[in-house]
């Protein structure tokens, strides 16, 4: 039985969390490392994303994988793929800033179930929405979620961190900052000029629409820039069930 983590590489401590908790699932562990060009929109510069994979065969090998599989385009996509939709949830939020984005993702993660094989596979919360597509499109593997890890600080750990100066960095804690109080969120997001809003909204986890008055478990989502460098993360509202 295998446990496939899918990631673009670029590791660090929030994928060898999901990595070690794979092994405690299982004892084949298989790691994907492929930066995806379908979920990368128009405007969007894959070269710029960072690619460290001796690093990464380091970090997983050490977090417990059984294998870090660097995959070739031809791989994933010998022919052209047949795009899975992502549907109404996949347009909104972090779908409508980045258009085609989760339809991307729903690809690549399909192609890489059909040739790993897995019988569970393991993602992010820090993803919440693409983690939520990913729940309700695959009802075959067995999809487990792990907490997001944080610096010390507070910051969600990032792949795209590393583009951020020590000044980006101070700003960028405006948004677990705000997370702490989502009645409040906007108004403290406001308070840091270097901060650019994309979306911040509480939403029902289970339809993934604006949360209501009647809403069971509410989930803060929030999105923007800093310095040019998209930065998301999200978090439980009150105490969910
Ligand atoms: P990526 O390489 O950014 O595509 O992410 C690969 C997987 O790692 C996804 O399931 C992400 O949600 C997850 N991930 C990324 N950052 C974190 C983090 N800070 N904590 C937990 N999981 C993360």
């Amino acid at each position: 039985m295998t446990v496939l983590v899918p990631t673009m590489g670029a590791l660090h401590k929030g994928h060898q969390a999901l990595i070690k908790r794979a092994r405690e699932l299982d004892k084949e562990v298989v790691v994907s490392i492929f930066v995806n060009p379908l979920q990368f929109t128009e405007t969007e510069d894959i070269e710029k994303y960072p690619r460290t994979p001796e690093a990464d065969i380091q970090i997983a090998t050490l977090a417990g994988a059984t294998q870090v599989w660097f995959p070739t385009y031809e791989e994933i996509y010998p022919s052209q793929p047949i795009q899975i939709s992502a549907g109404q949830v996949g347009e909104r939020y972090e779908g409508a800033s980045r258009p085609g984005h989760f339809a991307g993702v729903l690809t690549v993660v399909n192609r890489l179930f059909e040739i790993v094989k897995p019988n569970k596979a393991v993602f992010g919360e820090k993803d919440f929405q693409q983690l939520w597509l990913i729940s309700n499109h695959f009802k075959k593997v067995k999809i487990v979620a792990v907490p997001t890890v944080r610096e010390f600080d507070g910051l969600a750990l990032s792949s795209r961190n590393v583009r951020l100066t020590q000044a980006d960095r101070a700003a960028a804690l405006i948004i677990s900052k705000a997370l702490k109080e989502p009645s409040r969120m906007k108004e403290i997001l406001a308070t840091e000029p270097a901060f650019k809003l994309d979306y911040a909204e509480i939403i029902d986890e289970k339809t993934f629409s604006p949360a209501s008055a009647t809403t069971q478990n509410k989930r803060a989502i929030i999105a923007g820039w800093v310095n040019g460098v998209r930065l998301l993360d999200n978090a439980v509202v009150g105490t969910n069930s």
